[in-house]
């Protein structure tokens, strides 16, 4: 390409026009900073230098001056909340609600925000008040949606229902699978008290909720069981198949005893190696292996876990064969199986959690409400390395 000489006039008149622009946006912004208070640069120093209490008075000082800058405080009371400094939160809504001249849509926002900064902070029964008071206005659903979050904290699983009832009547979405799960804990509660005759009518009411929700048809068996109808709780419990065949992995162990209990434990075995050959599962097998063990013995128990790795290799099954090795092992290898046993046995721990789905949150034990992210039915009935082998 020929080079031509005034090409080169073209830099100065890109330097000329970028002067332009960045005095047009020096110029702009002088403006604008001349229309705010001076108080913000103080406050906005203040908060830079990171000394927050001392911004927030500047910038209520501007607030009472100028009521245009309510929306900086709301930014400013919601950072203050996420950084889990609640009572600057609160001061700063507070301090909004306490002017006279506030606009009531503001007015309504701020106190949004302050039940908001008062459940942060755990004041459970302040932020129930701040939100009773506001189930009409314009925050209505958000205010509903706050409750219902209070009341199953509070675990007044009654309340929480006529919440999520409210809810789904201002047309926020359904909210049936949380209602049954209130049932359920309702029904928990009174077969924890021995009241099972209390506890099936509320999960009655669960399952119209959510057909097929499983904890209910869990307890529901139980609460046969308690009142000693033990062919009828078996039949309860088979419907988990139907639901979710890896859910039978959570009611397999009450079936193996029911089973033994009605003098049939060889019905049992067949019924959970089917569900096993369904879906594979650490925790079928941990009941089918006990079972298989006592009534068909060890070779028998160790042709099942052998069969059951070489389907899904997992550390954990391998742990549960070495374990099934180890009954009839020669005395010379004892010692070495056992060292590798324990080794395995070490890892494994890790392995066999349950984990939310939404947060990802770990627990040895299964939980219908995640303790992390508070949802339920979040947490997959398998263990963690069993999720990674099957993805
Ligand atoms: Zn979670």
């Amino acid at each position: 390409m020929e080079f031509e000489l005034w090409w080169l006039l073209g830099i100065p008149v890109f330097f000329g026009l970028g002067w332009v622009a960045a005095r047009v946006d020096i110029r702009q912004l002088v403006s604008e900073s001349r229309t705010l208070p001076r108080g913000y640069f103080k406050g906005l120093n203040f908060l830079l230098n990171e000394q927050p209490d001392k911004a927030i008075d500047a910038f209520i000082e501007i607030v009472r001056m100028d009521p245009e800058t309510a929306d900086m405080h709301f930014a400013l009371g919601n950072l203050f909340r996420r950084r889990g400094e609640t009572e600057r939160a609160i001061r700063v809504h507070q301090n909004l609600l306490s002017r006279p001249d506030l606009p009531q849509e503001q007015k309504e926002h701020a106190q949004y925000e302050l039940g908001m900064d008062y459940l942060k902070a755990g004041l459970l029964d302040r932020a129930e008040e701040t939100f009773n008071a506001m189930v009409s206005g314009q925050y209505a659903v958000q205010a509903r949606r706050a409750l219902l979050e209070i009341f199953q904290r509070e675990k007044e699983w009654p309340r929480a229902i006529e919440a999520a009832l409210g809810l789904q009547e201002s047309g926020a979405g359904s909210r049936q699978k949380e209602i049954a799960q209130f049932y359920c804990e309702l029904a928990q509660d009174a077969l924890v008290h021995m009241h099972p005759e209390e506890a099936l009518p509320l999960l009655d009411k669960s399952l119209q909720a959510d057909r097929v929700n499983v904890r209910a048809t869990m307890l529901s068996g139980d609460a046969q069981l308690a009142q000693g109808d033990v062919e009828g709780a078996l039949l309860t419990w088979r419907r988990v198949e139907q639901i979710s065949v890896p859910h039978t992995a959570l009611v397999a162990q009450r079936m193996m005893d029911a089973y033994r209990k009605v003098g049939r434990p060889q019905e049992g075995v067949n019924l959970l190696k089917s569900y096993l050959e369904q879906a594979s599962s650490i925790d079928l097998i941990e009941v089918v292996y006990k079972a298989v063990l006592e009534l068909d013995g060890v070779d028998a128990a160790k042709q099942l876990v052998s069969n059951e790795l070489r389907r899904t290799p997992t550390l954990l099954g391998l742990d549960k064969l070495l374990e099934a090795r180890l009954m009839d092992a020669p005395a010379n290898l004892v010692p070495e199986l056992s060292m590798v046993k324990n080794l395995v046995h070490g890892y494994t721990q890790k392995l066999a959690r349950y984990q939310c789905s939404h947060c990802g949150f770990k627990a040895r034990q299964f939980y219908w409400q995640c303790p992390g992210c508070s949802r339920w039915e979040t947490y997959p009935p398998r263990r963690t390395e069993e999720l990674n082998v099957m993805n």
